[in-house]
């Protein structure tokens, strides 16, 4: 978990936990003080990993069907979303 930092959804500073925490372990933001248990901060992180996949995704399908006769795109790109706790490392 080191080298991925928890950030805070609403002002992006780094989250402060102990190390190696548990799911019932408190995750503070430094910067505005929210707090919120350990599994659930894991539970944004994620979605807002795979929503970040998902846009990724989109953009480099949008990209090759533009360039193509035979694609169209007709799926509407991923929207907006806000998240709770973000991550700094998305690894993709
Ligand atoms: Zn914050």
């Amino acid at each position: 978990m080191s080298k991925h930092s928890i950030l805070c959804g609403s002002c992006k500073s780094q989250a402060k936990c102990v190390a190696n925490p548990g799911p019932g372990d408190k995750v503070t933001c430094s910067g505005c003080g929210r707090e919120d248990r350990f599994d659930d901060v894991m539970k944004s992180v994620k979605d807002y990993v795979i929503h970040s996949m998902a846009q990724s995704f989109d953009r480099s399908f949008q990209r090759i069907a533009r360039g193509s006769k035979f694609l169209k795109v007709t799926s509407k790109s991923p929207s907006h979303r806000s998240f709770r706790w973000t991550t700094s490392n998305l690894g993709i």
